[in-house]
């Protein structure tokens, strides 16, 4: 699910003071070190993507999130993943054979390989405010985008990824799991959350005929009610939208996570590495600890 962003200008603004105060070269020294940055993406242009990837191997070795627990040869790492499961994604694979890396794409398994759409991407959802539905009990939204004519169940435009996509990617992604329709778990009743993060290990396990043991929680929004469902679930491990870096030390199930924008010009993304874009729109809703600002 995207997240808004700053105007293009106050981006390069803010880039070129990270980069030439040295920020940049110090968060990679001092925080980064020998620990994972696990980057999030969801819809990028291949393009786009291959300047990062081409940027990214020269400072850091990229790694499967399978090898997340490997110990660590000094230098920095870094995984790639990509949240929903969009169509787009398939034009990426290219990209991803020529830099020899294998990302983890987080599918919505009763969006991904049917006629449906991701609910926020509707023009329902955009009438309706796609940041005050999030907040809105889950019955609620679904109700108010029933009303403005979307069903999640129902057929309707593909957003996701198609079957025959999914199978050619698979010798190169890992695909694992983010719910079946990217509800806002914490907004779920209990028995709802449950389904919603144990049923999206069963689906994509099935579609994928491998185990599912990865997860990626929704819009990033979890409590210890959505940690307690993850691991009954049977899944190892579960990506966070909380801003850092991961190392032995880290919860398994509240990883965290280094936010990249789709569209980021080389030096937007050298400046989101540094964690420190993210750090700033979280502080500004109020969490001082990087952590996603829950509700
Ligand atoms: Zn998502």
């Amino acid at each position: 699910m995207m997240i808004p962003q700053r105007n293009s200008a106050v981006k390069e603004i803010m880039a070129r003071c990270l980069s030439f105060s040295g920020i940049t070269w110090l968060t990679r020294t001092l925080l980064w070190r020998d620990r994972v940055a696990i980057l999030l993406y969801h819809d990028p242009d291949p393009a786009t993507l291959d300047a990062h990837l081409t940027h990214l191997r020269k400072i850091c070795d990229v790694i499967p999130l399978a090898a997340l627990n490997e110990p660590s040869e000094g230098r920095p790492r870094a995984v790639i993943t990509f949240d929903d499961g969009h169509a787009g994604n398939a034009a990426l694979l290219p990209v991803f054979i020529k830099h020899k890396v294998r990302p983890t794409i987080f599918l919505c398994s009763r969006i991904v390989a049917r006629r449906r759409r991701h609910w926020w991407l509707h023009p329902s959802a955009e009438q309706a405010g796609i940041e005050r539905l999030k907040r809105l009990g889950n019955s609620r939204r679904l109700a108010e985008l029933e009303v403005r004519g979307f069903a999640q169940d129902g057929e309707d435009m593909p957003s996701g990824l198609t079957h025959d996509q999914i199978q050619t990617m698979k010798p190169y992604v890992d695909f694992q799991a983010h719910t079946r329709f990217h509800p806002i778990l914490t907004r779920c009743e209990a028995s709802e959350c449950e389904e919603e993060i144990a049923g999206s290990r069963h689906e994509v396990g099935a579609l994928l005929n491998s185990e599912c043991t990865h997860f990626a929680y929704p819009n990033g929004n979890y409590g210890a009610r959505e940690i307690e469902y993850v691991k009954a679930a049977g899944f190892k491990t579960a990506r966070t939208c909380d801003v850092g870096w991961n190392d032995s030390q880290t919860d398994p199930y509240r990883l965290r996570t280094i936010i990249i924008t789709d569209d980021a010009s080389r030096s937007w993304f050298a400046a989101q590495l540094t964690g420190i874009p993210v750090f700033l729109r979280y502080l500004r809703g109020g969490s001082w600890d990087g952590r996603f600002p829950q509700f």
